[in-house]
């Protein structure tokens, strides 16, 4: 399609939706009009409140201050997400969000300490990882250091539906147009097939030059409209329901996500200001609905404030996320389950892509290829890191667990296991959203521990090694005990 694109229009208000067209306004400005429809009866997914750090690009691009944020989406602080009885039954390790030690140049820390632990040191990762000790504490604040070692990054759980309401409210004010409607038919161009226009119950007539499709799992114009077809990951990632409940909060808000395994799948606790979120995700085919309900009240730790939800879902991607004049953003677009709080991460980068790729002389199939190519590229390099967890498990006390260890997983995944468990050297894939401190913990976290470590490791003697580990260590824990709770955080920061 030649004509330029002027108007675009973005069907669903969820979170998906609001994010789309406040990136997407600030990104173009008064380059195009952007017109948001939803419907009220309709409503949104409601669930969707814990993210990775990425996030607070998002916040700086959009220039939202970052203390009306917390105060309006009763967000808390996620330094990470700490997986318990993943690797096996009553063992835990948390997967924070920045590196732990420091590294030599080619000589990442983790070889150095495989060095130091065949010698007489019995210290492990995480007690070089600021994130973890911060998170142990329950101790945050915004730590301003020169030295990249005291880097804490950082994200937020939220209430999905405050921020979803706090993006309409900003993008209103930028700009952006919202009509309230159901969308009862989709008009195309009988020749390009293109879509033209949605027509409301109410009579009226939405048209526009490209169309964003956040309408939730169904997606109404990618796949009811246009067909575009789903790959399946469900032999993968096997998980395909979710129960959600919120529950009174906690007199103690920890500062990062709760994943608990149980023996078909697993539990969450988010933490936020004024509630808690939890939920079970499990797979249909090792558990009845009833039996994870019963998991996941059982393991309550405050009294639910409703009653609980059933999500189903299937783990996948479109083949195409952007097919003629339509791209499909969120839950449209595919969905990998919530393990490592990737979606909204996801809506986010598919907005920055379309602000890179841009069709504002028109649909180009150069543009759309490339979009295409990222965008799988993306969900592929997702999906491993999440069938790693599931994966590498010394579980053997379930048909869920067996099944998982003896899965036929990717031969890129595949591989990254293999070269970690044979030398230690992590296999950085170009983009990928998890950076290798994220694989490394992952790695380790679930048993995985490489037999060799790289040789620039024995270029210093063993008493220079134990020196540096031990100042190191000193280094990151001597600010722990000054920062405020997490709580006096936020009473403080929010006030
Ligand atoms: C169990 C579970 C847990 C999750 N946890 C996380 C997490 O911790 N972190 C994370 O990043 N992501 C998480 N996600 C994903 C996250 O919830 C979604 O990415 C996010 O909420 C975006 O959803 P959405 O806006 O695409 O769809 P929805 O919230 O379903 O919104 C769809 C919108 O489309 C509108 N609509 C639909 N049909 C019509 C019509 N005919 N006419 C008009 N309007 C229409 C609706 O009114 C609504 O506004 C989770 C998902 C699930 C299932």
């Amino acid at each position: 399609m030649n004509s330029s694109v002027n108007k675009v229009v973005i069907l669903g208000g969820g979170t998906s939706g609001w994010i789309s067209a406040a990136l997407l306004k600030k990104i173009m400005g008064s380059t195009i009009a952007i017109e948001l429809v939803e419907s009220d009866d309709i409503g949104t997914i409601g669930v969707g409140e814990a993210t990775i750090p990425p996030i607070r690009d998002l916040n700086n691009v959009l220039g939202i201050n970052e203390a009306d944020f917390l105060r309006e989406t009763k967000a808390t602080i996620k330094l990470g997400i700490n997986f318990e009885n993943w690797k096996s039954q009553g063992h835990s390790y948390l997967h924070g969000f920045g590196a732990a030690g420091k590294s030599l140049p080619f000589c990442p820390f983790h070889h150095l300490l495989k060095r130091a632990n065949q010698l007489e040191d019995d210290s492990h990762l995480w007690q070089y990882d600021l994130n973890h000790l911060c998170a142990k504490a329950g101790r945050f604040a915004q730590i301003k250091s020169h030295d990249p070692i005291m880097n804490l990054p950082y994200a937020y759980h939220f209430d999905a539906g405050l921020y979803a309401k706090y993006l309409r409210k900003y993008s209103e004010k930028i700009g952006v147009i919202r009509t309230e409607g159901l969308v009862e038919h989709v008009e195309q161009c009988s020749t390009s097939g293109y879509i033209k226009s949605l027509h409301l119950k109410n009579g009226r007539v939405i048209s526009g030059d490209l169309f964003l499709d956040c309408s939730g799992f169904k997606g109404l114009l990618i796949q009811e409209k246009l067909r575009t077809g789903y790959e399946d990951w469900s032999h993968l990632l096997q998980c395909d329901r979710a129960i959600a409940v919120p529950s009174e909060r906690l007199e103690q808000t920890l500062p990062y996500t709760r994943s608990i395994a149980h023996t078909a799948g697993w539990q969450w606790r988010i933490p936020l200001q004024h509630r808690n979120g939890n939920g079970m995700v499990y797979s249909s085919s090792h558990c009845s609905e009833q039996q994870a309900i019963d998991t996941l009240m059982n393991n309550l730790t405050s009294k639910a404030i409703a009653d609980p939800k059933v999500i189903k879902f299937q783990t996948g991607r479109r083949y195409q996320q952007w097919n003629k004049n339509v791209l499909a953003i969120g839950l449209s677009s595919g969905f990998l389950e919530p393990l490592e709080s990737t979606s909204i991460h996801l809506v986010q980068s598919a907005i920055v892509r379309l602000g890179h790729l841009f069709p504002h002389h028109g649909i180009d199939s150069l543009l759309v290829d490339e979009y295409n190519k990222q965008s799988a590229l993306e969900f592929e390099q997702i999906r491993d890191f999440l069938v790693l967890h599931y994966h590498a498990t010394e579980r053997t006390d379930s048909d869920f667990w067996q099944d998982m260890r003896h899965m036929k997983i990717p031969d890129s995944l595949a591989l990254k296991i293999e070269m970690f468990k044979h030398n230690g050297r992590l296999t950085n894939t170009k983009n990928d959203l998890f950076t290798e401190h994220s694989w490394l913990q992952v790695m380790l976290g679930q048993g995985i521990v490489p037999q060799d470590y790289h040789p620039l490791a024995n270029s210093m003697s063993d008493e220079k090694l134990a020196v540096m580990l031990r100042k190191i260590k000193e280094i990151k824990q001597e600010p722990i005990d000054k920062l405020p709770t997490h709580d006096e955080f936020l009473a403080m920061f929010c006030s």
